[in-house]
């Protein structure tokens, strides 16, 4: 079925979806109806939801400044206004809860009046005056279209994809958190953020806790370096030229891996306690026995383990990598050695078909994938980006 042609189609109702939907509606005055959102997700921010529970997040790694609206001060206002006090200092970083009571709050009534078709898009084609997207079961037809949708796979290693009974991973669909935290005995291979925060959080819980990290861990407190949201570090990325210069410059400046003080405290004081060990070595393989995995490092042998998680990131590819291949292939849209479209300064990728997040990562620079880079992303493609942070689009 096709519809009446929308203004906009909006591909993921994640962070930088509802970031995007919720400017356009109210800041920007573009009528609700006009615009439809695709995502298999029932409820906007409902894979946020479930990945930060699952790591058993507790306070956001990014100020109260950085929320779901265009005012950076309505965090600080909204938790004054009801008493809360839940923020961790320095920078203000907002619970967890908070954040996603200011976001339903300031999100509602845009998704209320906007149509969400709960599916994934399968592909996009251009036809006469727009675009049609194929969904699992339904075709809307709109001039423009915001892809949205996110970060890559979760990232596993072949040892835990291979034979037998599959590792999971903390970002997977199906990884239960609960389940996990009522092992007796577990190891968690990887070494940021999520896997630090499980580690303490199953050892509070009376688990026998082994992280497994192969890289030695870096402290800092943002997960990529504030400086290029602005003018300190901007012009720097925008005056790189080359995709791969820009790629590389990405990764040193993303710390990925890296944790916020506060968690590196939390885990030395496991540690000390006797209640997290940590192996520093390269897991390569796994044996199972019936309810036991035992783990194989470069350096030794651990376990058996009850359970094993996988704590391990993102894979180095673009989010929805087929849909972006095929798009990429119906249009002409180009793409950057490394598979990521290439896109102007307003992150147009080709006309009226936009990106965000990870996917504008190579115009935007670092923090394109935080809840900053939707700020970023939205100045750019409805206007008003200060000239010191804009880049042109990078050549292959
Ligand atoms: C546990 C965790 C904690 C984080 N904490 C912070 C933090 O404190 N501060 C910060 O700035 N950043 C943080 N980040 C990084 C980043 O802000 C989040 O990953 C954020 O969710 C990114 O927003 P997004 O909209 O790009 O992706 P998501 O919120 O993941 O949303 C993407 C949506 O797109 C949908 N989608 C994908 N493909 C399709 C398709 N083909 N069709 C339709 N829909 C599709 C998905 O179902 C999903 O709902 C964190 C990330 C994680 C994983």
């Amino acid at each position: 079925m096709t519809d009446s042609p929308f203004g906009w189609a909006i591909v993921g109702t994640g962070i930088h979806g509802s970031f995007l939907v919720r400017t356009m509606v109210e800041d920007l005055g573009i009528s609700p109806g006009s615009i439809v959102a695709f995502d298999p997700h029932s409820e906007p921010l409902a894979l946020w939801r479930r990945r930060s529970r699952n790591i058993m997040m507790t306070h956001l790694r990014s100020p109260a400044s950085h929320g779901l609206h265009t005012d950076f001060r309505t965090i600080r206002r909204f938790a004054t206004a009801r008493g809360r006090t839940d923020f961790t200092l320095p920078y203000h970083r907002p619970s967890a809860e908070l954040f996603d009571d200011h976001a339903r709050t300031v999100l509602a009534d845009t998704w209320s009046r906007v149509a969400r078709r709960v599916e994934s898009v399968r592909a996009v084609f251009p036809v006469s005056g727009g675009y049609v997207l194929s969904g699992e079961s339904t075709e809307a037809t709109a001039k423009r279209v915001i892809l949205a949708p996110g970060q890559p796979a979760p990232r596993v290693p072949e040892w835990a994809a291979a034979g037998g009974v599959s590792i999971p991973h903390i970002y997977d669909d199906g990884f239960d958190v609960s389940r996990f935290l009522t092992a007796s005995s577990a190891a968690i291979v990887g070494g940021g953020l999520g896997a630090v925060t499980l580690a303490v959080t199953a050892a509070e819980r009376g688990c026998k806790t082994t992280l497994i990290t192969r890289d030695p861990r870096t402290v800092h407190y943002f997960d990529s370096d504030p400086g290029y949201i602005g003018p300190r570090c901007g012009p720097r990325f925008a005056a790189i030229r080359r995709c791969r210069d820009r790629r590389e410059l990405i990764r040193a400046a993303r710390r990925t891996g890296s944790v916020p003080p506060d968690a590196e405290q939390r885990l030395t004081a496991a540690i000390r306690a006797g209640a997290v060990s940590e192996v520093r070595d390269e897991v390569v393989d796994r044996v199972n026995a019936p309810g036991r995995v035992e783990l194989i490092g470069r350096s030794g042998r651990y376990g058996p383990f009850e359970r094993v998680v996988l704590a391990t990131g993102f894979a180095d590819a673009p989010p929805a990598g087929a849909l972006i291949r095929q798009i990429a292939r119906a249009t002409g849209a180009r793409l950057a050695p490394d598979g990521f479209p290439l896109v102007d300064e307003s992150l147009q990728w080709t006309m009226d078909l936009y990106v965000s997040g990870a996917l504008a990562e190579l115009t935007v620079g670092p923090p394109a994938r935080n809840i900053i880079g939707a700020h970023l992303a939205a100045r750019r493609m409805f206007g008003a980006y200060p000239s010191s942070t804009s880049s042109s689009s990078c050549e292959a």
